[in-house]
């Protein structure tokens, strides 16, 4: 069973705020600190689950990403994202993101971060997969996303957020729950459990006039993850809980060289950046043998997708649970310059990079597709905002080009804080919740983990994703009655698994990251997006679903259904769409496996034209 809303206590407290921002990595603080700036006088209240720098932000290796170097030229990184993209690209935001980059990131060094240099003074551009220009700005040699938490976290603390800040607010071990809805499908708040002391304690209703999610990736849905523990989706799941439009979920990046920790090893595990292999290293299988020479122009440093497919396939025909990143050649000083974060972490787990080849793995590791955003990070929902990995503002298409994140989070949440400087809705009063409550038994996250990696991870399947349904089927059906986190984390991810694997069957052509082994080829009828949302039966209500009142910037008119059904495209019914049946209405399905709850819409890209330079 798929949940309305999540089970809880009734909220003991209740506060007040104008903006209220989930999460505080790169885009929650920016988010905060410019809602603060553009709306003076204002509450903006931060929240998050753990403490300040938990998220996938300070474990940024490589860099961040703008055209800032001679020569470069947003033209220039818009056409290298659009190339990544697989032809899923929103040209108008990857527009904007290339565009408000360089200052954005100009912006975060004024605030005081600190980018690695050339010799007398101007920024070490590098190069990453996919990039034909340096405009990768870096920190600490491969530590950027601890330097960008650092700089924003300072820059909070000066602007003298915390418990009871001047007029930026901050609350540590506060996990959201549910959206606080309208009866006209507004938002008007967060419900939301505090671990603290005092007046707020447990669960309580904080009041907002926006709500800003910036809860980050999913990587948590998978055993293995380059992500941290908070990356359970939480934002995601209560946006679609909440009415909101989801979509690209289907494309899930697996980084292809994760240190490997053992059989059965579980959670966040060790990045080896692929910079790596830009200064040298080579993949190798058990004997020695160098796997990717033939299998691509570019051999080791062929796209991410591709090195990770590979690596599967691999291992599935050698029978081993992991393959190996030889970087001896690099030699001691090369590895401590260049990547001293991967040589101590390689170091702790017992083998040295220098002496040793890396035993690797691919592993989960960003969400391209998220919550449904238009430019100004307007969510379906009227009053909720989406910004950072937990958005798909339509800029990574079917595949994220490296270091494109960090970016999207900056640039996007200073698009919501001047969307809510330019009028903040009043006030609404909360309608009576009565959505279907449910919660999961948090002993079902192993199973869904596991489920997940088998059928639903770098190689998919029509049989093993309908395997992967029926799995999460039956994880539903185990229910507690005892709310707490582990139970909460549990519900978010049974919900966001069985989104995944909705789409990620319905898709039924290999495009970017999504690869399906029985549709080996992109097929030009899936140039379009899956959008999930969650069936109005499910999240029933006042306060449910039903509320896609407003035009979401790539749907070409009215709601998704409406410019679906419109387009003179082809589109997909979905149930048929495991016969490869297309058709040019009726556009609304559930998915080709049965995944109760959830409705996909697939809905057709608009011809790019010019705008992208002929670069689908
Ligand atoms: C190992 C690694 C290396 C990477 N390298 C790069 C790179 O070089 N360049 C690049 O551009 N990108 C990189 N990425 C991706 C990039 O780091 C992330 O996409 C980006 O940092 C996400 O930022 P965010 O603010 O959206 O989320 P996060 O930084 O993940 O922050 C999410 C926040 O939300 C909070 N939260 C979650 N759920 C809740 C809840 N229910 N209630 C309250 N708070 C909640 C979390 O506690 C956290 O504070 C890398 C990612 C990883 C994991």
């Amino acid at each position: 069973m798929i949940a309305g809303r999540l089970l809880a206590p009734a909220p003991g407290w209740t506060s007040q705020a104008d903006v209220v921002v989930v999460g505080s990595g790169v885009a929650g603080v920016t988010a905060a600190l410019a809602a603060h700036r553009a709306l003076p006088g204002s509450r903006v209240l931060l929240v998050t689950k753990s403490v300040l720098d938990d998220g996938s932000t300070r474990w940024a290796q490589g860099g961040i990403a703008a055209a800032l170097g001679p020569g470069d030229s947003p033209e220039q990184h818009l056409r290298d994202t659009l190339t990544a993209g697989a032809g899923l690209c929103d040209v108008a935001a990857v527009r904007a993101l290339v565009t408000d980059g360089p200052d954005a990131v100009r912006r975060l060094i004024a605030l005081g971060a600190r980018f690695d240099s050339e010799p007398g003074g101007p920024l070490a551009l590098t190069r990453e997969g996919g990039h034909l220009r340096r405009r990768i700005a870096h920190a600490g040699g491969d530590a950027t996303g601890a330097e960008v938490s650092r700089a924003l976290l300072l820059a909070l603390a000066e602007a003298g957020a915390g418990p009871h800040g001047a007029g930026l607010d901050v609350i540590e071990h506060a996990m959201s729950l549910d959206l606080l809805l309208t009866p006209d499908g507004r938002a008007a708040g967060i419900t939301l459990h505090v671990i603290g002391e005092g007046r707020q304690d447990g669960v309580g209703a904080v009041l907002a006039r926006a709500v800003v999610l910036a809860t980050g990736g999913i990587g948590q849905v998978y055993s293995a993850t380059t992500n941290p523990p908070v990356s359970t989706g939480d934002g995601l799941a209560l946006a679609l809980r909440g009415g909101a439009e989801a979509a690209d979920l289907e494309f899930v990046q697996f980084h292809p060289t994760v240190l490997w920790l053992g059989a059965g090893a579980r959670g966040r595990q060790p990045l080896i950046s692929e910079a790596v292999r830009g200064e040298g290293a080579v993949l190798i299988d058990g004997a020695g043998r160098r796997f990717m020479t033939g299998r691509h122009p570019l051999a080791d440093l062929a796209p991410r997708d591709v090195v990770a497919k590979a690596i599967m396939n691999v291992m599935l025909q050698t029978g081993a649970d992991h393959v190996y990143l030889d970087g001896r050649q690099l030699g001691a000083q090369t590895w401590d310059h260049r990547f001293p974060t991967i040589r101590a972490s390689c170091l702790e787990h017992g083998i040295d990079p220098v002496l040793e080849p890396i035993p690797v793995v691919p592993a989960a590791h960003y969400a391209s597709g998220g919550i449904r955003t238009d430019l100004s990070g307007r969510s379906s929902v009227p009053g909720l905002y989406a910004c950072g990995e937990v958005a798909c503002t339509g800029v990574h298409g079917a595949n994220r080009l490296a270091s494109n994140s960090l970016l999207e989070g900056l640039v996007f949440a200073e698009r919501i804080a001047a969307d809510l400087a330019a009028g903040l809705p009043p006030q609404a009063e909360p309608a009576v919740d009565d959505r279907v409550a449910g919660l999961l038994d948090p002993a079902a996250v192993e199973q869904i983990q596991q489920l997940m990696t088998e059928r639903a991870g770098v190689l998919r399947s029509g049989p093993g994703l309908t395997a992967a349904a029926d799995g999460l089927r039956e994880i539903g059906e185990r229910q507690s009655d005892q709310p707490g986190v582990g139970a909460w984390e549990a519900t978010n991810l049974h919900l966001i698994a069985s989104a995944v694997v909705a789409a990620a069957a319905a898709r039924t052509e290999t495009r970017g990251s999504h690869w399906r082994d029985d549709y080996p080829e992109s097929s030009d009828s899936w140039l379009g997006h899956l959008v999930v949302r969650l069936d109005s039966e499910t999240g029933s209500g006042a306060a449910g679903t039903g509320s896609q009142s407003r035009p979401v910037h790539n749907a070409p008119a009215g709601t998704a259904a409406r410019s679906a059904a419109s387009s003179d495209r082809p589109t997909h019914n979905l149930a048929e769409s495991q016969a490869q049946s297309p058709r040019t209405a009726g556009t609304v399905g559930r998915s080709a496996v049965d995944v109760d709850g959830l409705i996909l819409t697939f809905v057709p890209d608009q011809p790019m034209g010019d705008a992208a330079g002929g670069q689908a």
